[in-house]
């Protein structure tokens, strides 16, 4: 499950930053995740939770934010998001191109925010 090693570097980002600015209890971090990187939710939160108490960090929240898929259409340049979930079948609604097209957002997977005092 790689949401635990994402939890695990979550983590270390969180503590570098606080480190930075003098802060020693985390409340809250929120994490921006494209639909693309496969993170499930709950597995995430629980990697956290998991990694939080290993770390010795408490009541700290993990706030995610999905991001959704948008791709530009390899033959006319429409921009959309594909009504299915499967990246080998998006029909583009301008001209019905299927493939070939370019991944705008749906892959990121970054810190958003970080709240400590
Ligand atoms: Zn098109």
């Amino acid at each position: 499950m790689h949401e635990m090693s994402i939890a695990a570097s979550l983590i270390d980002i969180v503590k570098e930053e606080m480190a930075k600015h003098g802060a020693t209890r985390l409340l809250m971090v929120r994490v921006r995740y494209g639909r693309l990187t496969n993170i499930v939710p709950e597995a995430l939160q629980m990697g956290f939770e998991a990694t939080c108490l290993e770390a010795g960090i408490k009541d700290a929240r993990l706030e995610l934010e999905e991001v959704p898929l948008t791709v530009a259409c390899g033959g006319c340049g429409e921009t959309f998001t594909p009504e299915h979930e499967d990246i080998l079948y998006m029909p583009c609604p301008r001209c019905g191109r299927e493939f070939a097209h370019e991944v705008l957002t749906g892959r990121e997977l970054f810190v958003d925010h970080i709240e400590a005092e």
